[in-house]
């Protein structure tokens, strides 16, 4: 289906592990009524893996059945999906690109309270640093319906909320 005949906008909220897609989805599907999607959640609810990755201590999830299991929900529309990958799921699902940034000591704090180890939070550090999933949007997504938004302090969080919030009523309005 085609993003114009969806009555309501898909979102993907993306961006390093701890950068604030759950709180941020969260937030923004009970403001506008969208469905949030954890994909994370739901490779482990549904077992669409096909194993798991010791060096980044995760599931490696099973692009296709993911896709699969998604497919229905994603072409009525009213989706805001939750993941740290972009690149494999399909270009027309989404009108927006959201892709979430922090600076590297609110990251390292962050991670550290999540009791990562040392080689996980330097990973992810790292993705930060060489901005690895802005890049991944940019190479899997038209760069007109990317955005990037900082994600350091509470006071980002509800502006980020608001703006997203607009953007999806004014969407739903045409
Ligand atoms: P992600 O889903 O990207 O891994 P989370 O939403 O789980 O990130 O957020 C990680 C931690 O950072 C949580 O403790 C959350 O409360 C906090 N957090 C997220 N976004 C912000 C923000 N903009 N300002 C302050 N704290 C935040
Ligand atoms: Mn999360």
């Amino acid at each position: 289906m085609m993003a114009e005949e969806r009555q309501q906008p898909n979102l993907l909220v993306t961006g390093t592990p701890g950068t604030g897609k759950t709180s941020l989805c969260s937030l923004l599907a009970d403001a506008t009524g969208l469905r949030h999607i954890n994909v994370g959640e739901l490779v482990k609810d549904k077992r669409l893996y096909d194993g798991w990755d010791p060096n980044l201590e995760c599931y490696i999830l099973d692009e296709d059945l993911v896709c699969d299991e998604l497919e229905e929900t994603m072409s009525k529309g009213g989706n805001i999906v939750d993941y740290h990958s972009c690149e494999f799921f399909p270009e027309r699902w989404f009108d927006a690109i959201i892709v979430l940034q922090t600076d590297n000591s609110v990251l390292y704090e962050r991670l550290s309270n999540r009791g990562y180890t040392a080689e996980k939070l330097q990973n992810n550090i790292e993705c930060e640093i060489f901005q690895v999933l802005l890049e991944e949007a940019r190479e899997s997504y038209s760069h007109d319906i990317i955005k990037t938004l900082p994600s350091n302090t509470i006071e980002d969080m509800s502006s980020n909320v608001e703006l997203l919030k607009n953007w999806v009523q004014s969407r739903m309005a045409n």
